[in-house]
């Protein structure tokens, strides 16, 4: 974004005080990432109020600040004032994406929403001009400051959407007014505050709400729930969207077929170009399933199979997702630490049980977070689940004793070991690994269990 002080007080209805033809640069909220001439926009935080760096980011060559009215006097400077610093970034946020008016596609789901934005951007990115959230700045902080730093030739905006609570996607939709919209899957993530999976799958279908006339909208088509609440009479009066099926069932206007676990890669086919073999660089079948949403989106725009092909060549993912490499004495970590849901967790264990060609298979599964009341029976269910699929089960944290009690009915009680300390966990992963072994790692976030990953790496 390059724009005069004067034009983005008008765009963001302030008031004015400083040089009117002085030109930002880009947006900043935070004063340690300050730079010459950016527009820095302070937020009201729990902890820190960005007001109160406003006079020390300008005197370090902010070009203008805004300020909130109620905070007393402005310093003085290149200042616009606005009631609302928050809303005045996100009424700036859409004016700037009216003014370049790029291809929006909007995505969301409780899993896969980051891997499956970087696909559509690998994807897309073969034949246009392409900008993404970067990382996973999805909220509606992050998701306006990815629009600001969006170049003003962008051709396609692919913006990752994600929420907490009902109301959240409904709002950013509404900011990004979508041409394309995603759902990458309905789980159990946020169940906490959400209550119930049908509540979970209503707020993602809030996506919608913002998507342009004669849009697209891409869904699970083996999500029994969003079959379910699809035909309420809401939905089925959506009758200038044109709706769009993938997953594994046959009646899904992209399934593949075939699908193959080679090395690191999956590979599959789909009945409309049977001659083409697709070549994923990643592990999983919710990777594939991720790849077909990406590949619809692709398609919609005219990317040919051959630039589809290629894009999934080029294909780099945000890290801790899906991730192996070698540790200590060739042992191999899986790397999926970055946050566990059940269904995502699922989804790991199952890529860990159709790996070949290791000797043993371990599952390092930490707590899942803000699952609710019924957190101990998902736990215990995953339990049940890795039971079988895995030669050694280790659970590190409190609600997974669960895991450990539900893995006990189907597994030798000797291999199966729980934790509370990452000291004795590395400790007796160090002692039993050896070459040959796969090790995957999965938690929540909020669990750090890349930690323990760490400790077996070579050169720990
Ligand atoms: P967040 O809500 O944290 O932004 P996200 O929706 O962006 O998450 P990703 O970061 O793409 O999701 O993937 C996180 C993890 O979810 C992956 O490591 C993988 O274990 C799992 N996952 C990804 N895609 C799917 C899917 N389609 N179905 C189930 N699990 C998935
Ligand atoms: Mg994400």
């Amino acid at each position: 974004m390059k724009m005069t002080i004067g034009r983005i007080a008008e765009m963001c209805g302030g008031q004015l005080s400083g040089a009117a033809e002085a030109v930002c640069h880009g947006v900043v909220i935070d004063s340690r990432q300050v730079y010459e001439n950016c527009l820095f926009i302070p937020i009201i935080g729990e902890r820190v109020d960005g007001h109160d760096f406003v006079a020390d980011v300008l005197s370090k060559g902010a070009a203008a600040a805004l300020w909130q009215r109620d905070r007393g006097d402005a310093p003085a400077g290149n200042i616009i004032i606005v009631d609302d610093t928050l809303v005045a970034l996100q009424q700036l946020a859409s004016a700037y994406l009216q003014q370049c008016h790029p291809q929006v596609v909007g995505i969301t789901g409780s899993n896969g929403k980051t891997t499956t934005k970087d696909m559509v951007a690998a994807l897309l990115g073969q034949a246009y001009r392409v900008h993404r959230t970067a990382g996973n700045y999805n909220s509606h902080i992050g998701l306006p400051l990815t629009i600001l730093s969006m170049p003003a030739d962008t051709e396609m905006l692919i913006l990752e959407m994600g929420m907490r609570a009902r109301g959240e996607i409904e709002f950013l939709s509404q900011l990004a007014e979508p041409d394309t919209v995603v759902i990458t899957n309905i789980g159990e993530s946020h169940l906490e505050q959400l209550g119930s999976r049908e509540e979970i799958a209503r707020a993602k279908l809030e996506i919608v709400t913002g998507l342009k006339r004669n849009g697209l909208f891409i869904y699970p088509g083996d999500e029994p729930l969003l079959k379910h609440i699809l035909v309420e009479p809401e939905f089925l009066n959506l009758s200038d969207v044109r709706f769009c099926t993938f997953g594994l069932e046959q009646s899904n206007d992209l399934h593949p077929i075939g699908i193959m676990n080679q090395g690191q890669h999956m590979v599959f086919t789909t009945p409309r170009y049977p001659d083409i073999v697709w070549t994923l660089p990643l592990l999983g079948l919710h990777n594939v399933s991720n790849a077909m949403a990406a590949m619809l989106v692709a398609e919609h725009y005219n990317v040919t199979p051959a630039q589809i092909q290629n894009g999934f060549s080029t294909l780099r993912l945000t890290g801790m997702r899906i991730e192996m490499t070698t540790g200590r004495d060739g042992i191999m970590l899986l790397n999926d630490a970055y946050n566990a849901s059940p269904s995502s967790m699922k989804a790991a264990i199952d890529v860990l049980h159709q790996l070949k060609g290791y000797s043993r298979k371990l599952a390092v599964l930490g707590d899942m977070l803000e699952l609710g009341q019924d957190e101990d029976r998902y736990h215990q269910q995953i339990g049940e689940d890795v039971a079988g699929k895995v030669d050694w089960l280790f659970t590190y944290g409190q609600r997974s004793l669960a895991i450990a009690r539900g893995a006990r009915m189907n597994m030798p009680q000797e291999q199966i070991r729980s934790y509370q300390s990452k000291q004795e966990l590395i400790h007796d992963l160090l002692e039993l690994a050896t070459s040959g072994d796969v090790i995957l790692f999965k938690a929540s976030r909020g669990m750090r269990l890349e930690e323990v990953l760490q400790a077996l790496m070579p050169d720990s």
